[in-house]
């Protein structure tokens, strides 16, 4: 999550050569050529080509291939999950569990897209009854897909492979970060099916220039996942053309222990949500509110969750280090932030970062208008504040301009706690839960973003409903639509609506 991405890279000098990097170790793993304005025309180009042949093949036709790619990439599992550890850092695990979580989805994403897109009658209504009136659902055609590097595969496939069941083709901009997991995602998808045309889902690689060249050619939508700032360039940019967009971006997550929690349950969840990953999940905990009559059982479990946890990247690492090298001064100014206006280290300090890898870090009485509170961090930290009762750690958790998501500790008043935070989603009595469920749409509110990935809405967001009214059968002197109405016609409509409308009291 940076502030401008056009400038950064992860290799020393900006070159027409992106270096990928392990950054655990600084090596530099791939050389991807960068993809420059033109590049990218032409990939649009091709993918507009053979959209049309992934458009006839129909739902059946692309259910078949989408679920062959579900098969090459479990069958890859292991060599994915490798690549994504050393593109991206995370433990082996968490990798392989990004991974079938993503395939979980492309299964659910191909066995709905006809049940949810198939054209559907409605009802033409009284005045246009000699009428049949269809809602059919058009593919929009190319869709231009952005990723982030925290998830490499889960969070672009929650684009790419809904815009592909919808019967689109994709051409997707992996993050400069995690480009050579990008490539190895779409080469599967080739690879599985070698009788297809190619371009229906391909790549484009470089930094923010190259995404920006994606926004600009002529795609029939943008799917971008990644930071506000950005998200606010690629709209303001996609305005240009009026490409229609969805945006996937930051998020500043609360967990609220109510005052009936099971503590020990939710300092078991909301520690792992809020440091798994080395907190660098949009969807993570970032504050919790926790009822005060529960706070000092809740921070001692709390600590004590956190006892064998730690970044590293050996087999036994709970998390690895941080993927991106700028973050580290976005967590370590957070802290010193907090630190500065009064808050209090519990668990770590600023002696906690030492990149590229930061040990976990809790703040406790961190004032709320300090950045820890307000900002998306991304990194291990979390604050923790106490409050009187449910009711202002709700207010507390809906006082932000980010919504994406939330989490919920109470043995029976989760689902109305729930309902009064003004988020996208919510998992209750545990966390990330929405995540994992492909029929549940995934997607925030204010400046979280704009849209839905996932479940029928999902699908929904990569196709454009052409509505169509047929006349059936004319009726002979009762003609509306049309010079020669009569005025008895009009005598008559003007009865029949007083008798359907004009009753109520
Ligand atoms: P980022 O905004 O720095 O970059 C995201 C992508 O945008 C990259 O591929 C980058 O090259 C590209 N980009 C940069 N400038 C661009 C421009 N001007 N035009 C077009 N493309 C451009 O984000 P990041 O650091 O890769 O990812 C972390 C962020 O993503 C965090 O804020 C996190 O919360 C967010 N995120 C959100 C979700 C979600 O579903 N809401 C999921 C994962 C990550």
């Amino acid at each position: 999550m940076s502030t401008d991405t056009t400038l950064e890279t992860p290799s020393e000098t900006v070159s027409p050569i992106l270096k990928s990097v392990n950054p655990a170790t600084g090596e530099v793993i791939a050389e991807w050529p960068v993809h420059d304005a033109d590049a990218v025309t032409a990939a649009v180009g091709r993918a507009r080509v053979a959209s049309a042949a992934w458009r006839e093949l129909g739902f059946d036709g692309r259910k078949k291939a989408l679920l062959r790619w579900v098969s090459y990439l479990v069958n890859h599992a292991d060599e994915l999950s490798e690549l994504i550890r050393k593109e991206n850092g995370k433990p082996l695990e968490d990798a392989y569990l990004e991974l079938i979580l993503a395939v979980e989805h492309t299964d659910w994403a191909a066995k709905h897209a006809k049940k949810h897109l198939s054209a559907k009658k409605v009802s033409p209504g009284m005045l246009l009854a000699n009428f049949e009136a269809v809602i059919e659902e058009r593919p929009v055609g190319v869709v231009g897909v952005i990723g982030p590097w925290n998830y490499p595969i889960y969070t672009p496939n929650g684009s790419i492979a809904y815009a592909l069941a919808a019967g689109n083709a994709v051409v997707f901009k992996p993050s400069e970060f995690t480009t050579s997991i990008g490539n190895y995602y779409a080469d599967a998808f080739a690879k599985a099916n070698p009788e297809l045309p190619s371009g229906i889902f391909s790549t484009v690689n470089g930094l923010g220039a190259t995404g920006a060249a994606l926004v600009a050619s002529g795609v029939d939508k943008i799917a971008f996942t990644g930071s506000t700032a950005t998200g606010k360039r690629i709209m303001a940019a996609a305005a240009e053309r009026m490409t229609p967009l969805v945006l996937e971006c930051g998020g500043k997550d609360a967990a609220i222990v109510a005052d009936d929690a099971d503590v020990n349950a939710a300092a078991d969840g909301i520690a792992w949500s809020s440091f798994a990953n080395s907190g660098q999940t949009c969807v993570g905990t970032e504050r919790i509110y926790v009822v005060d009559e529960l706070a000092d059982q809740f921070v001692a479990a709390f600590k004590d969750k956190l006892k064998t946890v730690a970044p590293g990247s050996g087999d036994t690492a709970t998390y690895g280090p941080m993927t991106m090298p700028s973050q580290v001064e976005v967590v370590r100014s957070h802290i010193a932030d907090a630190i500065a206006k009064g808050g209090k280290a519990v668990v770590g300090g600023p002696e906690s970062v030492r990149a590229p890898y930061i040990e976990p870090v809790v703040l406790i009485d961190v004032p709320e208008d300090s950045l820890a509170v307000t900002e998306e961090t991304f990194g291990p930290t979390v604050t923790i504040k106490r409050v009187k009762n449910n009711d202002e750690a709700i207010a507390l958790a809906n006082a932000s301009k980010y919504a994406l998501a939330s989490t919920v500790y109470s043995k029976s008043k989760g689902m109305e706690i729930a309902r009064q935070l003004r988020v996208g989603m919510t998992s209750v009595n545990s966390v990330l839960g929405f995540a994992g469920v492909a029929a549940l749409p995934f997607g925030g509110v204010g400046e979280s973003g704009i849209g839905r990935i996932h479940g029928e809405q999902g699908l929904r967001e990569f196709t454009r409903p052409h509505s169509i009214a047929r006349q059936k059968f004319a009726i002979p002197g009762m003609e509306l639509l049309s010079f020669s109405r009569k005025a008895s016609t009009v005598k008559l409509i003007k009865q029949v609506i007083k008798l359907k409308h004009g009753r109520h009291t």
